[in-house]
């Protein structure tokens, strides 16, 4: 008997074949259902986001809400020109002829999203899978199930429901879904999962995005000034605690920096740190919560091990009642210890120190290469070296994050943080096939092409 999970994949391949979702009015009024959705409800996302992360709805209108308008409003305001197909030369030996590149629809597309920007990550790559003409299935991640449920209810009513469908649960409806053949998986996510995804799509030579994680470092240069060094720390502050508490893929991971520097740093981090969030015994309203007990455990028992407790000179303070860590800071923590080998994914900065700023390179090079690098640092040579010498998927100078909602420049990772990318028009080209058409003429024709071969030929 067919399932409703089969059934729905059935509608959606219907749907796509007859051809509705590559009409351009079918795409510009999802689109504008996608906005109609982020401005009715704005205030139920602001809640979902609070109840699942703690999220401050100033943090959730940045992060979620506001990027995804900014996101969708320019797709609409360049979908014309990105659907307009581009013509291409030929050589003089196929005259007469012409070519032209379509972007053509990929068909039935499955995004599967996290949980730490759980509407940010579901419905951007969705802008780009709408406005390329596809069907979709979604499946946002359970472990923020009021944003799970908030999208499955609302794009049901916002969004065409017979091509866009939401399919709500955790790994075991991903692994179904996964048994499917879909035209392209979108997946954002850890790279654990991200290998099943992958040897998954493999059985159906299904093309697939991975947008994966990993450990980006901030290399910190030491300061000329003192304006410098303020303006730097407070972004670093912010870079590893103001997005969701550190459980942000593009978050900084730990720092680099000379010893004789790391002490006037840490005071700075302190400073910033009290003033963004404070120290009191109840936590801050800024800061979002930990996902939930098991993600608490896991940050908890990074700082537990005796060797690496002992490296914390601010913070460490957890409350497993409300979910919360306070901003946490290691100097030197051992770099065989989980914390220095995993991604961290929450409010703990480790500060590593090195004899030479230069050293920070090889650091990186002996590492998985990062989904982002980034370095505070006014020498061009060095800034040269850090480009030419390491690989990440984006590398940002004197700031954090702003890479990511920044419509015109690709967003992806490269090596373990992931391939493919994203992002205003390279959203829309991941969800297309660029299709090569060419028209020849009945004109002229060539004798020296056809069979049977001899010699004569292959001189002409
Ligand atoms: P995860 O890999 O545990 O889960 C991601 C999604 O995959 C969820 O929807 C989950 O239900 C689903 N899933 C889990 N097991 C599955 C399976 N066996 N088959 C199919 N689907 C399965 O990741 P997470 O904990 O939700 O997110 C955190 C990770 O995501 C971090 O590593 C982070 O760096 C990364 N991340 C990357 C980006 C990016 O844009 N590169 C953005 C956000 C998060």
């Amino acid at each position: 008997m067919e399932t409703d999970l089969e059934a729905d994949l059935k509608e959606l391949r219907q749907v796509f074949n007859s051809g509705k979702t590559k009409e351009s009015s079918w795409r510009i009024s999802q689109l504008h259902g996608l906005l109609h959705l982020l401005e009715d409800r704005e205030n139920d996302i602001s809640m979902a986001l609070k109840q699942d992360l703690g999220k401050h709805h100033v943090e959730a209108y940045r992060d979620e809400i506001g990027t995804v308008v900014k996101s969708v409003n320019y797709a609409l305001k360049n979908l014309k020109q990105w659907m307009a197909g581009k013509k291409a030369s030929l050589p003089l030996a196929a005259f007469p002829s012409k070519a032209e590149l379509l972007h053509e629809p990929l068909g039935v597309v499955l995004i599967i999203s996290s949980w730490n920007f759980p509407i940010g990550l579901s419905l951007e790559p969705m802008i780009g899978a709408i406005a390329a003409g596809n069907a979709i299935v979604l499946k946002p991640s359970e472990l923020a199930p009021s944003c799970s449920s908030f999208l499955a209810e609302t794009i049901r009513d916002y969004l065409d429901n017979s091509a866009v469908k939401v399919i709500e649960g955790g790994s075991a409806i991903g692994e179904r879904l996964l048994e499917h053949k879909f035209d392209k998986i979108f997946f954002t996510g850890s790279t654990r999962v991200g290998r099943s995804v992958m040897s998954a799509a493999a059985q159906h030579l299904t093309p697939v995005t991975l947008e994966l994680g990993g450990k980006c470092p901030a290399v910190v240069d030491f300061f000329s000034t003192s304006r410098d060094a303020d303006m730097a720390t407070k972004r670093i502050v912010w870079g590893k605690f103001g997005a969701c508490a550190g459980q942000a893929c593009i978050g900084i991971d730990y720092v680099l920096i000379e010893k004789k520097y790391a002490s006037n740093l840490v005071e700075l981090l302190k400073k910033y740190i009290t003033q963004c969030y404070g120290d009191g015994p109840t936590g801050s309203h800024s800061m979002s919560k930990i996902i939930n007990k098991k993600h608490f455990s896991r940050l908890k028992s990074l700082i537990d091990e005796p060797r690496v407790k002992s490296s914390i000179v601010h913070g460490g303070l957890l409350d497993e009642e409300s979910l919360f860590i306070w901003p946490t800071i290691l100097v030197d923590p051992p770099l065989d210890a989980a914390i220095m080998m995993e991604e961290i994914f929450g409010p703990l900065l480790p500060v590593i120190t090195l004899e030479r700023i230069e050293d920070s390179i090889e650091f990186i090079r002996a590492r998985p290469k990062p989904l982002a690098l980034y370095a505070f640092t006014k020498d061009e040579h060095f800034q040269k070296g850090l480009i030419s010498e390491t690989s990440s998927g984006s590398i940002m100078f004197n700031d954090v994050i702003l890479q990511y909602a920044v419509d015109t420049l690709p967003f992806g990772g490269v090596g373990e943080s992931g391939f493919g990318r994203y992002h205003g028009k390279y959203s829309f080209e991941n969800f297309s096939h660029e299709k090569v058409v060419v028209m020849r003429s009945f004109l002229i024709d060539f004798w020296f092409r056809y069979p049977p071969w001899d010699d004569k030929k292959l001189q002409l």
